[in-house]
């Protein structure tokens, strides 16, 4: 999501006039678009404002931005604009009335509707996967999340403005679209009566489309069109990120996850028997308030009933705003982040042991660029974001098979295939 915005904000200050430096230490502006999500990241952006010459000018935007408002001008003498979540659109105003006038500001109220800015090709991150934002914001209000205090609430993008935007990059020659939400199956349209299941349906019978993909899922939301129309459709990626959080459904509740660990297993396993194909990722938190030891162990325990095909984890971290954040945090911090080691052990050992099950496998891998870190070896990702290094001269964006001949937890080696 950030990302895109990044890419949002990079296209508009194009229009703009302004073009990005190749270096930081060039730029006479510096835009920060900062993420709140966990305290480490906030604490990174401030360190980094902190580093930039005083003669650079700073303007501060996302999810921080919106959160600490005038608190950032006033702790960092060298921030000039604070922008929130729902200003980006305005950057070229600021950028005049603000910055070039030396006048310092903050703006961060929400809007109501959705504002539309498309960012032209040359202002996405990359040729070949196109972010494309259906809807912003969360109504969901889990109890240890920024994101709705950050983002407002759910606002859905309509349905022909989505479609436009595939369009418009497939006829640039993206292959991989990504739709991006908070919370992607609560989109609709409702003026034209679709849902999530049908824009993608819809997006799919675009053939020139190869893999869709959609971040993130909240788990329970039909589930059972999203199986009928993957099944139906080939290129939606067989790979779906469901982020669990817990495995066990007294912290779900305190969480304020509406399913219990039981539904979530009952949806991972009807798309398990209906695609067998599938893959899954998922996010979890560990040292939620109140997770005992054997709360843990069920998280342990799902993990290692799903096979996840990679999994992000953190540890609990107390935000502004929630509801969780009011709650005493009396899990000592040696203790969760034994649980986080724990479980990212865990994960290795299964991705290890997927992995060595794909030795002698062809895998279809999209080339992503060169390795950086092994000149004439190129990096690319499979369907289930796997990261694959082989030797060869393909163009990033271009489709390929590879076979499969070497193995780590965290990506896999071979040999392309003619
Ligand atoms: N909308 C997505 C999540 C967006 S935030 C969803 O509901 O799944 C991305 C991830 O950050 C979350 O899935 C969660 O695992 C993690 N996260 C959010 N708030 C957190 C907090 N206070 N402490 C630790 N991790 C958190
Ligand atoms: Fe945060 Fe929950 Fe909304 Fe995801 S669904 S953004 S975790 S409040």
């Amino acid at each position: 999501m950030n990302v895109n915005d990044s890419e949002k904000i990079n296209h508009l200050l194009k229009e703009g006039g302004l073009s990005r430096t190749e270096n930081q230490e060039d730029a006479n502006l510096i835009i920060v678009n900062s993420c709140a999500v966990r305290e480490k990241a906030q604490e990174k952006i401030f360190s980094f404002i902190g580093r930039l010459r005083k003669d650079q000018k700073v303007v501060v935007s996302g999810c921080v931005a919106q959160s600490e408002k005038d608190n950032i001008l006033k702790r960092n003498g060298n921030v000039d604009f604070v922008m929130g979540t729902h200003q980006f659109y305005q950057i070229n105003e600021i950028i005049n009335d603000y910055i070039l006038k030396s006048k310092k500001g903050t703006k961060t109220t929400f809007r109501q509707t959705w504002s539309e800015t498309v960012p032209d090709a040359m202002a996405r991150n990359n040729k070949y996967t196109g972010f494309i934002s259906i809807m912003e914001g969360c109504n969901n209000f889990c109890t240890y999340c920024i994101v709705p205090f950050t983002r407002g609430r759910e606002k859905y993008r309509p349905f022909k403005n989505v479609m436009d935007e595939v369009d418009y990059l497939t006829n640039k020659g993206f292959r991989e679209i990504v739709l991006l939400g908070q919370n992607v199956n609560s989109w609709k349209d409702s003026d034209n009566n679709i849902s999530f299941p049908i824009l993608l349906e819809k997006i799919a019978e675009n053939d020139k489309v190869k893999w869709i993909r959609f971040i993130t899922s909240y788990p329970g939301y039909y589930e059972s069109e999203l199986i009928d129309v993957m099944k139906r459709n080939r290129n939606i990626a067989r790979h779906v990120h469901f982020p669990a959080q817990s495995g066990s459904t007294r912290i779900l509740r305190k969480m304020g996850r509406n399913y219990s660990r039981q539904k979530y297993m009952e949806i991972i396993s009807k798309f398990k028997s209906e695609i067998p194909d599938i893959s899954f990722s998922s996010d979890f938190i560990v040292g939620f308030p109140g997770e005992t030891d054997s709360d843990f162990e069920y998280t342990l325990s799902l993990v290692r009933k799903v096979k996840y095909d990679s999994i992000f984890s953190f540890v609990y971290s107390p935000r502004k705003f929630t509801k969780a954040a009011s709650v005493a945090d009396t899990i000592p911090i040696s203790v969760k982040k034994g649980r986080l080691k724990a479980l990212q052990e865990l994960q290795k050992e299964i991705q290890l042991s997927y992995h060595e099950s794909l030795i002698g496998r062809n895998v279809e891998v999209m080339v992503t660029g060169k390795n950086p870190r092994k000149i004439g070896e190129l990096l690319g990702r499979t369907e289930s974001y796997k990261i694959v290094n082989f030797v060869g001269e393909h163009k990033p964006g271009i489709f390929i098979n590879v076979k499969i001949e070497h193995f780590g937890p965290y990506s896999l080696r071979g040999t392309t295939v003619i």
